[in-house]
């Protein structure tokens, strides 16, 4: 079987890697004119390592990456509020949770595949249904014929704009900054993800290799996220930890990179006759979770086992019922996170902290198990 795969993301490209491991012969269609990576980490959570255990793919990324052990809410002083000990997991699981750079987990993912082709340039602006499949119209190239296709093209996906008209992308009124800079962490930090929460604003922080911190920060807006320039991020974060307002000066602020907050309404439209979507383009989430491309991660496995178990259309079906109620949990849970934790009554703020203070340690732990758990197919 060919399958035609629109976005070389995280999720398109993992996706690219398990169907290879399967001998499907695939082929990715990349808007951009290189894979360049955009300047921030990610946190790959012990979901998507274990999927990176089953394609061979966990040892390079721990060797690129930085083990994380904990992942912390605190205040803006970083006294504690709440913390996840994510060693319970490890053991239980068998893979750590690594912090790495975009760039050194994209290139791993290129480097794994062997018959892909990556057609770069390649932006695709339509898509029509025709006896054969679909007819893929791409910016200034000649129109291609495909059999199956998989959107996998982000939150704003054309696949999904074409075939499924009516979703909404929702505008979380907030904007985020991220960084990448040259900064040696006090030692108490290098393996643990800190989030220090202050009054509509937070900053988290999070070693990606020695001596590199990959750092995101984020505002919440009334009506455009033009209220809070760049220019003015040392200001808005003067009363957090002197380590945090060390970090925000250690980055050039011209290699700050600036975005503003949305997620897709969740939505069962993931699947047509011979096209199905994964990703943020199914299912794109806030990033309050850390879930997004995890979550894009865990759909390239399910989806692979899926095409290699049922007939075509029976695989999407299957791949939708498998994945959409927890990746929909996960899209739901994110943006009522976002909101409490930018709530700006202070006494609300004292009130949330401390409910999330007295939340049992056997709670906490029984939210994240259903996070970490995979599909099996
Ligand atoms: C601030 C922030 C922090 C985050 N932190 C984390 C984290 O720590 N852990 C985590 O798991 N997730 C995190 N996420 C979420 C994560 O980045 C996304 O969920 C993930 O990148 C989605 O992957 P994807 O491949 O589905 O889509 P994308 O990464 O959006 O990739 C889509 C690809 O499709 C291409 N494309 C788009 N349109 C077209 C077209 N018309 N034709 C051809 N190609 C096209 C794009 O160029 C792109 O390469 C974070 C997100 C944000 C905003």
């Amino acid at each position: 079987m060919n399958i035609d795969i629109i976005g070389a993301g995280i999720g398109g490209l993992s996706l690219a890697v398990a169907l290879e491991q399967k001998g499907f012969k695939v082929k990715l269609y990349e808007q951009a004119e290189e894979l360049r990576p955009v300047g921030a980490g990610i946190i790959l959570a012990n979901n998507a390592m274990q999927v990176y255990e089953k394609l061979g793919l966990r040892e390079v990324i721990e060797g690129s990456g930085n083990h994380i052990s904990s992942m912390n809410i605190t205040k803006a002083d970083l006294s504690p509020i709440s913390a996840i000990d994510l060693s319970h997991f490890e053991n239980k699981y068998g893979v750590k949770n690594i912090a790495i750079h975009r760039g050194a987990l994209q290139q791993i993912l290129v480097d794994s595949l062997e018959n892909t082709e990556i057609k770069l340039n390649h932006r695709l602006q339509k898509l029509e249904k025709n006896q054969n499949g679909y007819a893929l119209t791409f910016q200034n190239k000649p129109v291609i014929q495909s059999s199956v296709i998989i959107g996998a093209d982000g939150i704003h996906s054309k696949v999904r704009e074409q075939i499924f008209p009516n979703n909404s992308i929702r505008d979380a009124k907030q904007v985020c900054w991220r960084g990448v800079t040259d900064f040696h962490l006090p030692a108490q930090y290098r393996h643990e993800l800190n989030e220090a929460w202050g009054k509509e604003d937070r900053f988290g922080f999070v070693e990606i290799a020695e001596g590199k911190v990959y750092w995101y920060a984020l505002k919440s807006f009334n009506t455009s996220p033009d209220e809070h320039p760049v220019q003015h991020i040392e200001k808005y974060f003067e009363k957090y930890h002197p380590v945090i307002q060390s970090i925000i000066s250690a980055t050039d602020i011209k290699k700050i990179y600036t975005a503003t907050m949305s997620d897709l309404k969740p939505t069962n439209e993931w699947f047509a006759d011979g096209l199905c979507l994964i990703g943020d383009a199914a299912h794109a989430m806030t990033p309050n979770m850390g879930q997004g491309a995890c979550q894009s991660i865990e759909d390239a496995y399910v989806l692979s086992e899926c095409l290699n178990n049922y007939e075509l259309n029976e695989a999407f079906q299957n791949f939708h019922k498998l994945r959409s109620p927890k990746a929909h949990q996960i899209v739901k849970t994110s943006w009522t996170l976002g909101k409490v934790a930018h709530v700006a009554n202070p006494m609300l703020i004292g009130l949330r902290n401390q409910m999330m203070k007295w939340t049992p340690n056997a709670l906490s732990r029984l939210q994240s198990e259903k996070i970490f758990k995979i599909n099996k197919v």
